[in-house]
């Protein structure tokens, strides 16, 4: 297996999901989709509007740097890449972040300063935490339990970071000209979330059981049954309902992304239009989900067109080798 191709191709994934997704946040995919016929021409014909990736990929990159300097992950040295993150600046931050980071910043401790937030900010910037503790398990929780709880304290934040990061193991394993066992993969991220008694957890590993019976439905039938799973009034939008609007919770961000990968195994093209233009929380669901089919398809299988939209690509590349190198060590 060539992990270096899957390192820099999880980050790149990343970003290009983050990008697609941007223009199109805060809108239903019966919206999105009014723009285009053909979503690869759309690109082509309006490149100019996917003009930047946001803080999910800005998050990502503070998190392989922090892993980079420090050889894995320490808290001070985190905390310190997260209050770099401030200086970017922040493009279209969620509040769960925003908040929490200005107070590490002012140096009030993060056991303090984490937002009760359950949204996806976490998983979203957890891909180098799965790539670079892929082969220990009970690291790779740790790791991405400290990621997450460093700025949101709500427990559906802290399982959707090891659900992703473990299902980014789970993948950079895999040769995507052979597939894998659909059990052995929910089986792993169901795993990592089984060791706490938590109810908000073990909903999450019920909806994640759900989901694994209801592969074979319907792309948009599953969307609309997966938008707004598991939110909790007063947060859940009942003028949304049955609607392609992916919700900024974490579980139902994290399960249409998986949703969404699990149904496209075939090409990375096809999964990563899809993914950004599902509707609601775009560019993170594009995110999540570009992270996850970039650790299984691998830089090789995008399209250079794509690599072409990422601000910053090369330097994202060269992120993905030095996290590959210090993942050697
Ligand atoms: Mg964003």
């Amino acid at each position: 297996m060539d992990f270096k191709d899957k390192f820099i191709g999880t980050l790149l994934g990343t970003a290009i999901g983050d990008t697609l997704g941007v223009p199109f946040e805060g809108q239903i995919r019966e919206q999105v989709i009014r723009y285009f016929d053909d979503f690869d021409e759309f690109i082509d014909k309006n490149h100019n509007i996917f003009r930047t990736y946001s803080d999910d990929t800005q998050l990502t990159i503070h998190t392989a740097k922090a892993i980079i300097r420090a050889g894995g992950i320490e808290e001070e040295i985190l905390i310190d890449e997260f209050i770099k993150w401030l200086n970017d600046p922040p493009i279209g931050p969620g509040f769960g972040c925003l908040s929490s980071i200005r107070k590490l910043a002012e140096g009030i401790p993060w056991k303090s300063a984490a937002s009760n937030s359950g949204g996806n900010g976490t998983a979203m910037r957890i891909s180098p935490i799965g790539l670079f503790y892929s082969n220990n398990i009970e690291q790779l929780k740790k790791a991405a339990s400290l990621n997450s709880n460093i700025t949101h304290s709500h427990p559906a934040a802290e399982a959707g970071a090891r659900v992703v990061a473990s299902s980014i193991a789970f993948l950079l394993y895999k040769d995507p000209n052979k597939g894998f066992s659909i059990n052995e993969f929910f089986q792993t991220i169901i795993n990592v979330i089984s060791d706490k008694k938590d109810r908000i957890w073990e909903e999450f590993i019920e909806i994640l059981n759900d989901l694994q019976n209801n592969l074979d439905m319907d792309l948009i039938d599953g969307l609309k049954k997966y938008a707004q799973i598991g939110v909790k009034p007063p947060f859940y939008i009942k003028s949304l309902e049955n609607k392609c609007f992916v919700h900024p919770y974490t579980i139902s961000t994290v399960v249409c992304a998986l949703f969404i990968f699990l149904k496209n195994l075939d090409s990375f093209k096809k999964c990563i239009y899809i993914l950004p233009t599902a509707g609601g929380d775009t560019d993170t669901c594009g995110a999540i989900g570009g992270s996850i089919a970039g650790s299984y398809f691998g830089f090789k299988n995008i399209p250079e067109k794509l690599i072409a939209l990422v601000q910053n690509s090369k330097e994202i590349i060269q992120l993905g080798k030095e996290l590959y190198q210090v993942s050697l060590r």
